[in-house]
């Protein structure tokens, strides 16, 4: 018998009252105290309903933040809408921000979220945080005069360091880092420069910190998970994960329930994980609302150790529920069963290997 990791990956949707209230904040109908108590309503319905789950680590299902990519400069004032716009399969989009003047900081921070959530729980939090390379695609092609790109990007490592940091200080069981562009800069450039570019700043970034806190810092990569569809999922796993693995990180959080071909994406990770290494493989599809069992995600998780060290293997769900907050398209019920069999299952695998 083993006891087998089991973590969110973040995002739950958020409750119909609290959209609402989103919604009229944005048109100045509500005003900001009133806005900040309802943020806080539903982070602690949140975590009630995640620690009722019996979920042995939990975040704050990211009732508060805009979106998983957006939050660092959410209210920032040298900004345009008309960034980088990333196409997803069913057709929607959703554009980024661009920067418009240095220097740039972030004007928001994670551990102010982690701050909110400690107050209503004992339990271990997670704590998401973006990463550099999204935030990186702000920076305009066309450059911001007396702002070269490489003062951003200089400017930029910081902040993603501070961002981390500060979760870790401030008590996170661990740090998520949330990559879903990895797959996506492969279908962009299959040459795979792009992604090792990506890769290459962020471990710029984690260059900064310890062996030690490496082996609380984890990444997440997906497909896309938004309105229940993708933008990448066409690009095999196999190009992605021998470079993902080089990321200088302790976690990795995989989407794998969606996925086809499992078994070429486990011989892929035993051929490239690297001993100090832990991998999450995703049990729950997000994209779907049908709700696994317990036996299914136990089955996944058996087969999975049949490949990985059980030391080396923990179960997450494929990808936040709800990683824009605008994002209705999985009810908050069906998030929190999924994640209950998440929970269920991983313990039953536990029990049979
Ligand atoms: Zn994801």
């Amino acid at each position: 018998m083993s006891t087998i990791a089991t973590e969110p990956i973040g995002s739950i949707p958020r409750p119909a009252y609290l959209q609402q209230a989103m919604q009229a904040f944005g048109k100045g109908d509500i005003q900001a105290d009133e806005m900040s108590r309802l943020f806080e309503r539903a982070t602690k319905e949140t975590i009630e309903a995640l620690e009722a789950s019996g979920s042995p680590v939990i975040s704050d299902g990211e009732q508060s933040k805009p979106s998983f990519a957006t939050y660092p400069v959410h209210g920032l004032t040298n900004l345009s809408g008309d960034g980088v716009i990333i196409p997803f399969a069913d057709g929607h989009t959703r554009q980024l921000p661009k920067l418009t003047s240095g220097p740039f900081r972030y004007q928001n921070f994670a551990n102010e979220y982690l701050k909110t959530a400690k107050k209503f729980t004992k339990l271990p939090i997670k704590q998401a945080v973006i990463s550099a390379f999204a935030i990186s695609l702000l920076y305009p092609q066309e450059g911001i005069e007396g702002y070269p790109h490489e003062q951003f990007i200089a400017d930029l490592i910081n902040e993603a360091e501070a961002d981390i940091r500060r979760c870790l200080d401030g008590g996170a069981y661990n740090v998520q880092i949330d990559f879903t562009e990895a797959r996506l800069a492969l279908k962009l450039d299959p040459s795979k420069g792009l992604l090792s570019s990506f890769i290459d700043l962020n471990n710029q970034v984690l260059a900064r910190f310890t062996a030690e806190q490496r082996s609380r810092i984890g990444v997440h990569t997906c497909p896309g998970g938004d309105h229940d569809s993708t933008h990448s999922a066409d690009v095999p796993y196999s190009e992605l994960l021998p470079l993902f693995f080089k990321l200088n990180a302790g976690n990795f959080y995989l989407e794998y329930a969606a996925e086809k071909d499992k078994k070429s994406v486990l011989q892929s990770i035993r051929e490239h994980i690297n001993p100090n290494q832990r991998v999450f493989l995703g049990v729950t599809d997000v994209l779907t609302s049908r709700i696994e069992t317990p036996q299914e995600i136990s089955d996944l998780l058996v087969e999975a150790s049949e490949y990985i060290p059980v030391a080396q293997l923990g179960s997450t769900d494929d990808c936040g529920f709800s990683p824009f907050a605008d994002d209705v398209s999985t009810a908050r019920e069906i998030a929190f069963a999924k994640v209950k069999a998440r929970v269920d299952g991983t313990r039953q695998a536990g029990q049979r290997i």
